[in-house]
């Protein structure tokens, strides 16, 4: 079973069974601590699992009061087994059932955020790159052409084509990721753009990530870099955006 566990607000995992037992025995999980694993599907409080754990709030142990019992995912009350909906091993009430598969139909129903990695990252980049190179490299030839055409040195397309170079890479993170949560580099990589809670991102928030990501190249990429060596891999422009890299 693969566990997450909430510190500081953020959540680190995945750990095993044991070593949540032994956080939880030496105080760093306590009854309040929000705990994730595949089982539950669903950010707890620990108490609600162990209920010998000390904490500040007493919980209730939501264990079934008999055999043909069982605890809804959602919404952790008691029910008749026969009464409730089994989907993938865990069980929900009817009254849970629309909003149930309404996460599930989001994909973010399984709470944990799998984060995408540096490489994969750098992969992704590397596609937009190509993309956007294409893109530009057809202003270019074209204003080019009309430059020769016109037999002057510079063409009032190339102050077009000037502008162009610079909104396009604008308005190429900002129509996908608000639209799709990729650019087309990330969708190829299967990866998307969420916020610290894996919702999605907003049109506004990608237009400020495009220009946090410029101050992340400025810096000789270390902005980049630091992906590679943080648990959440952010880079410098998702901690300023607080948004996160996540696998589809
Ligand atoms: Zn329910």
């Amino acid at each position: 079973m693969e566990w997450y566990y909430e510190n500081d607000d953020r959540k680190v995992g995945p750990v095993s069974e044991q070593e949540i037992e032994d956080l939880a025995r030496s105080g760093r999980i306590i009854a309040e601590t929000k705990v994730w694993n595949d089982v539950t599907s669903k950010w707890i409080p620990y108490g609600q699992i162990n209920s010998e754990i000390p904490g500040d709030v007493a919980y209730d142990n939501e264990e079934p009061h008999a055999a043909n019992e069982s605890v809804c995912i959602e919404c952790r009350r008691s029910f008749l087994i026969d009464e409730m909906i089994e989907y993938e091993g865990v069980k929900v009430c009817s009254a849970c059932k629309p909003v149930f598969f309404q996460k599930v139909k989001e994909g973010g129903h399984h709470g944990a955020m799998v984060y995408g990695g540096f490489w994969i990252r750098f992969a992704a980049k590397f596609i937009d790159g190509i993309i956007l190179g294409a893109i530009s490299m057809i202003f270019s030839t074209a204003a080019g052409f009309s430059a020769f055409n016109a037999q002057n040195a510079v063409s009032p397309l190339q102050g077009v084509v000037f502008f162009l170079q610079i909104a396009i890479p604008i308005v190429y993170a900002t129509f996908f990721i608000g639209k799709y949560a990729a650019t087309p580099g990330k969708m190829i990589c299967g990866l998307k753009i969420v916020t610290a809670d894996g919702d999605r991102v907003s049109y506004g928030k990608a237009v400020g990530r495009h220009f946090s990501e410029f101050i992340s190249s400025i810096i000789l990429s270390i902005g980049y870099i630091m992906a590679a060596f943080d648990d959440e891999k952010r880079t410098l422009h998702d901690r300023i955006c607080n948004t996160r890299v996540i696998k589809k």
